[in-house]
């Protein structure tokens, strides 16, 4: 960063060297100094010879029609004799003129060299012309009468707008060539610059910002083509002085409201929207103005609300001066380039001025500002992007691990599923299926036999004086020994028997297709079994464990309500074992 801001300042001191320059190249190549001075003044009248003159005043170039004759609209001859040096005789010499607020003829000895516009006694005969010319010239003799004829209807000022020189043919032309050039050349730079923030802007939509310095730029550059020293005259079709003239108010008009609206979207909260809104509304109309009305109309208007604008840009910097302060982001590079260009300014006035003789800076210095924002907004979406590529990375990890992260979170809920549904269907004491797994069992078991005529067991099981074997020995030996009666029974039954946990001590058994006799078989093995087992239970006069069952049967035969009727006559017939002194299988009792 630090080097591309020297870089940045290493720039901006070569390209300001532009403007001495082309100082440099403007005001050297001349070979008679006082060209400018003791010219005689014919008033209206449009003189070839000096023999024709009815009266005259002396005067000193540049000057207007006003400061003669009172008068902006109207012509006249400005004659002058001048020698040139002996060893210039017979060379191709270069006389360089200045555009004119209006229109000239020029004549040497008597000779038309060229005319520029239409030379005209009335507004009808006349046409302007605002056109600067280097005209090669020749004489046979060291005396040279010059004659300049000049009109100027219906403009602000008429007259000469600079002097006339005359030089050695080779150096003013380059002279003259490198001045248009470097202003092409800076006007490309600038109007480049305008047209990459445009297309940036547009493309990316919402760049406000990049979209108004586009126009801006684009603004600066126009104006510089239209303005002195006027290089659309090199331009390969011919535009009329009138629409020439528009253009540089049009976009002078535009590129300062275009300046005041960057200002604005950059420091929106520092700006007022009411003033804002009025500079961009008067700049808008003044532009429209110039688009329809005479030069001498809208020129006039310009020059009535100068001071209009100058308070906009005081406004514009009163406002970076406050971000200045403010620190805010972009401010420093536009004071440097407010800088720039109020130092091109006070050149150009200095000059104006007589005070230093300068050709116009203000187009370098803007240049120079542009050059300077578009280094700061492209320096702030440089570093944007290289920001945008960082995130986009850190999302491309972050990504990848978010994959392994949902896989892990996906495998963990998958775990927690199957444990849910194991909590679902299984008792938490003896891991076997509980009563709701069971519920579903028999629902379907029941349904299939009723269906297709198959038969169906159902035994109902219950530890005999649990409650004393709970009091002897605790709750937790009796959770224990309940476990182990589960195991027991779980290791001996048959694949095809379904055995839940009812509830407390008691269990269940789904005998699908067994008959009454073989589902009375398993329930006395399995009271055999438990009471093989030979849980000791103290608590009881037979010192150990034992089990009642009470068993139903659902065959072709016999019809039941519904499947619940199953369970409470395998309930009773459980209770009849009971009674009977336990342990012991009850099967037959209600049938
Ligand atoms: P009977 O022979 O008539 O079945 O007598 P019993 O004592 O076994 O009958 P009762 O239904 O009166 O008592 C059952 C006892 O079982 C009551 C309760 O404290 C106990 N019990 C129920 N579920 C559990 C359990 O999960 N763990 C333990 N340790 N005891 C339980
Ligand atoms: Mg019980
Ligand atoms: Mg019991």
């Amino acid at each position: 960063m630090r080097f591309m801001q020297n870089l940045l300042i290493v720039f901006l001191c070569i390209f300001s060297q532009i403007g001495p320059l082309q100082a440099y190249a403007s005001s050297n190549g001349h070979i008679i100094e006082s060209l400018n001075e003791d010219w005689l003044f014919y008033e209206q009248q449009l003189l070839i010879h000096p023999d024709d003159q009815k009266g005259s005043k002396l005067v000193d170039l540049p000057i207007e029609f006003e400061a003669i004759t009172g008068e902006i609209s109207t012509y006249g001859t400005f004659i002058k004799q001048i020698t040139i040096p002996q060893h210039y005789v017979g060379d191709v010499l270069a006389l360089e003129l200045p555009y004119v607020y209006g229109a000239l003829k020029i004549y040497a000895n008597g000779q038309l060299l060229t005319e520029i516009g239409q030379v005209g006694t009335n507004e009808q005969a006349h046409e302007t012309d605002l056109k600067p010319a280097l005209l090669p010239v020749t004489f046979d003799q060291q005396q040279v009468e010059l004659t300049i004829q000049l009109s100027s209807f219906n403009h602000i000022r008429g007259g000469f707008s600079g002097g006339i020189k005359l030089g050695e043919w080779h150096e003013m032309s380059d002279h003259y060539h490198l001045e248009r050039l470097i202003v092409s050349f800076v006007s490309s730079i600038v109007l480049i610059v305008g047209l990459l923030a445009l297309v940036i802007g547009i493309l990316g939509k919402g760049e406000k910002m990049l979209l108004t310095f586009g126009l801006f730029s684009i603004g600066v550059a126009v104006r510089a083509i239209f303005s002195v020293p006027f290089v659309f005259h090199e331009l390969p079709f011919d535009i009329s002085y009138v629409w020439a003239t528009k253009l540089e108010y049009i976009s002078t008009n535009v590129v300062f409201l275009l300046y005041v609206w960057f200002i604005y979207l950059l420091f929106k909260e520092l700006a007022s929207k009411i003033i804002i809104y009025g500079s961009v509304a008067i700049l808008g109309v003044l532009a429209f103005i110039s688009l329809l009305t005479e030069p001498v109309i809208f020129q006039t208007l310009f020059f009535h609300t100068s001071y209009l604008m100058m308070a906009f840009v005081i406004y514009s910097v009163v406002i970076i001066i406050v971000a200045l302060k403010r620190k805010i982001q972009m401010a420093k590079p536009l004071f440097l380039g407010v800088l720039f260009v109020f130092t091109g300014l006070i050149f150009d006035l200095l000059s104006g001025m007589g005070i230093i003789n300068f050709p116009p800076m203000s187009l370098f210095t803007i240049a120079a500002n542009v050059v300077i924002i578009l280094f700061f907004i492209g320096n702030r979406y440089a570093n944007q992007l290289v920001e945008v590529r960082k995130l986009n990375n850190d999302l491309l990890e972050m990504n990848k691990t978010l994959d392994v992260k949902v896989q892990q979170r996906t495998k963990e809920l998958s775990e927690a599923n199957s444990r849910l549904a194991q909590l679902a269907t299984r008792d938490g004491l003896t891991g076997i299926y509980n009563r709701l797994t069971f519920n579903d069992w028999l629902t379907q078991d029941y349904k299939q036999a009723v269906s297709e005529g198959h038969m169906l067991s159902l035994l109902m099981m219950d530890v005999d004086e649990f409650k004393k074997y709970n009091d002897r020995y605790g709750h937790v030996q009796g959770d224990q020994l309940l476990k182990s009666i589960t195991e027991l029974i779980q290791r001996n039954l048959p694949q095809d028997v379904k055995f839940a946990r009812y509830g407390g001590e008691e269990f269940v058994f789904l005998l699908p297709n067994y008959s009454k006799e073989r589902a009375w078989q398993i329930a006395e093995s399995l009271r055999l079994l438990v009471k093989g087992a030979n849980f000791e239970h103290l608590g009881r006069a037979e010192g150990i464990v034992t089990i009642s069952i009470g068993g139903a049967e659902l065959t072709m035969d016999k019809v039941y309500q519904n499947e619940v009727a199953l369970v409470e006559l395998a309930d009773e017939r459980l209770y009849i074992s009971k009674t009977n002194g336990r342990n012991r299988v009850t099967f037959e009792y209600g049938i």
